[in-house]
């Protein structure tokens, strides 16, 4: 559903994106990792249009995106998270998602209209998300006052509030216990048994080794190594890659 075909991206000198190409079929999970600096970030970015690609072109669904803005991007099923959490720490738990909701309402489907045609309704489809994002008891209190891994999980929710059919996360474990690791775990689970496809940036091995369906290792902005998680542990360019070798 997702399709990368020989993208560039530089900056200034340094090629942050080089000559990289993948693909990721419909409901699947797929890994994004490499060392700091490779371009991870810089993809989701790319696949976003937070900026164009200076080469190649990504497909969704087999319509090319590539030239297309930001929110017609969201409105064509394109969702995702941030590195550093971006929430309104301020508002409520359930006016994040809806703050959300409102930038994306004007360029997006009809259904999202309905939603604010009717107030009562709207609240009611954020509570059903919070609920299914384990911020049911949560709805009311201040974004700020969540603890550290509620506030990933309200990243998520607001992600999905969206109704996307690919969603991308970019490092959502970073500072995470483990215990918030097996639960984020278990929410990305939930999303792929929704029929969403994900494209999960993460450094946490023990959440990319057991939660996806494949990975493809950058370095230096280029594709190195993309096979099954077993494959990828094994694989001696990748290890060399994050011992900093190059
Ligand atoms: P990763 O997410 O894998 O750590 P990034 O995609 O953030 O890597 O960065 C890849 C390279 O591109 C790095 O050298 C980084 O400094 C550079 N870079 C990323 N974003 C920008 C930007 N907006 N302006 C200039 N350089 C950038
Ligand atoms: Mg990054």
């Amino acid at each position: 559903m997702l399709q990368i075909k020989n993208i560039g991206k530089n900056f200034g000198g340094v090629k942050a994106v080089d000559d990289l190409s993948f693909s990721v079929d419909k409901g699947e999970i797929v890994g994004l990792i490499g060392p700091n600096g490779s371009g991870k970030s810089t993809t989701i970015n790319l696949i976003c249009g937070v900026f164009p690609v200076d080469l190649g072109n990504i497909s969704v669904d087999d319509q090319n995106i590539s030239s297309l803005p930001t929110h017609e991007r969201v409105a064509s099923g394109i969702s995702r998270t941030f590195q550093n959490i971006r929430l309104f720490k301020d508002l409520s738990v359930w006016q994040n998602i809806w703050v959300a909701l409102q930038q994306d309402s004007d360029q997006s489907a009809g259904w999202m209209q309905e939603w604010f045609g009717n107030s009562k309704v709207q609240k009611e489809k954020i509570k059903e998300i919070l609920v299914f994002s384990g911020l049911g008891d949560r709805f009311n209190d201040l974004a700020g006052n969540l603890s550290f891994g509620e506030q990933r999980r309200l990243e998520l929710a607001r992600a999905i509030a969206s109704k996307p059919k690919l969603i991308l996360l970019d490092e959502p474990a970073a500072g995470m216990n483990s215990d918030e690791v097996a639960d984020l775990r278990q929410r990305i689970l939930d999303l792929k048994k929704l029929g969403l496809t994900v494209l999960l940036v993460e450094h946490v091995m023990e959440l990319v080794m057991n939660v996806v369906d494949r990975i493809v290792v950058l370095n230096f902005g280029k594709k190195i190594a993309e096979g099954s998680p077993e494959n990828i542990q094994n694989n001696e360019d990748v290890q060399k890659a994050y011992l900093g070798g190059g």
